[in-house]
């Protein structure tokens, strides 16, 4: 075994926006496991959103790799239950090896658990049956709870959330209408994920194309970009209508993060919020991890196995590639839940 090679934070204050020399490539030892420990080889590395803020934050330890939720295998193992050759969802973050068990820094809600490849492709760890379905579920069927015939519409469509929470929504019977970027996810939106309709941000006529597709207004928003696309949204809400607050992407990249410009549309939603009672709530996906985990897993994960829910994967290979693909997937140049597999993964000999 050579070097641990990984990817960390540049010293010295970060951009408001990722670019290339945020990220520094190092190597270290391989840690070797203590009692109570297990070695980890990343196969995945799930790239979010989510990890520009821990990175802003300086959430993870000085010097650390880069935080991110991984799909990994078993090396050694001092840790009860989990033998050499396991598959495990675990925080490696971007780097080629980490170790779960005691002592072990990761965030509260990301527990290390084993993955059962015999029931599903294990990257759907750190995707649809893991956080993003949590919180597509959590933000749309718990919270939002569209009903049969009622409009409901989903922003970043095409995208790891996205897709998920917008095809949850035609399980119960809801007209689903996509927001997306470019053509070709629109027409995916549509044609491969069964959305009713769906028209793209990057229109100039974007507020009109949106009243075209609702003729019945829309009865539940699941926002993840925030800006313009929630200004086309808002005039059209309905008596009475749910919005869950998933993210606001589009200002990710702003000084503060975007803190200004969510209390200035929430200023302007106010009037028609309070007219028409539409009540907003922000739904995070770790305060559902152990409450509904296994529920979202239970219903969710037959849905994918039958194909009734379909889940696009953007999947770049080699741990050189992971600044890019993160720059891209903050850029919407991702085409699916964006991933990069840095390990060969060998669970498809197991899957059925
Ligand atoms: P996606 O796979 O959806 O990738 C991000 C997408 O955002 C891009 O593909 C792009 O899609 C869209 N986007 C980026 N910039 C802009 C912009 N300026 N205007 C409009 N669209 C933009 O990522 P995720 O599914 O991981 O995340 C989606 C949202 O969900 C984010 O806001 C994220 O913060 C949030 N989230 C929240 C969680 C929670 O617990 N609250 C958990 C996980 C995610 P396109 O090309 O279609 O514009």
């Amino acid at each position: 075994m050579t070097g641990n090679q990984y990817w960390t934070l540049a010293d010295g204050p970060l951009p408001s926006f990722p670019q290339a020399d945020t990220f520094v490539r190092k190597e270290r030892e391989v840690p070797t496991p203590g009692p109570g420990q297990a070695l980890t080889r990343t196969i995945y590395v799930s790239l979010d959103p989510y990890q520009w803020y821990y990175a802003r934050e300086r959430i993870a330890p000085d010097g650390a790799p880069c935080h991110a939720r991984t799909v990994s295998q078993v090396i050694k193992s001092k840790l009860n239950g989990y033998a050499p050759g396991d598959f495990v969802f675990d925080t490696n973050g971007w780097a080629e090896y980490g170790l779960i068990g005691e002592g072990v820094w990761r965030p509260a809600y990301m527990v290390p658990r084993k993955l059962d490849p015999s029931v599903g492709r294990i990257s759907h760890a750190v995707g649809v049956l893991g956080m993003l379905g949590l919180t597509a579920y959590a933000g749309m069927d718990l919270m939002a709870s569209p009903k049969s015939g009622e409009t409901v519409v989903v922003s970043a469509a095409s995208g790891g959330v996205g897709q998920i929470a917008g095809q949850l929504a035609k399980q119960r019977g809801a007209r689903v209408v996509g927001i997306a970027g470019r053509d070709a996810k629109c027409r995916f939106v549509t044609q491969d994920l069964g959305f009713d309709a769906c028209v793209s941000h990057l229109s100039p006529t974007l507020k009109a194309d949106l009243a075209a597709v609702c003729p019945a207004g829309i009865d539940v928003y699941f926002e993840n970009v925030g800006g313009k696309v929630f200004e086309a949204v808002l005039p059209l809400f309905n008596q009475d209508a749910r919005m869950t607050i998933c993210g606001t992407i589009s200002t990710y990249g702003d000084e503060d993060g975007g803190v200004a410009k969510r209390a200035a549309l929430m200023k302007l939603a106010e009037p028609i919020f309070k007219t028409r009672n539409v009540t907003a709530k922000n739904v995070e996906a770790r305060d559902f991890a152990e409450e509904y985990l296994d529920e979202m897993l239970a219903y969710v994960g037959p849905l994918v196995a039958a194909g009734r829910v379909k889940y696009r994967e953007d999947i770049r290979t080699g741990l050189d590639t992971i600044p890019t693909a993160f720059i891209d997937m903050m850029r919407g140049n991702n085409f699916g839940k964006m991933l990069v597999r840095v390990s060969s993964d060998m669970s498809d000999a197991v899957q059925t």
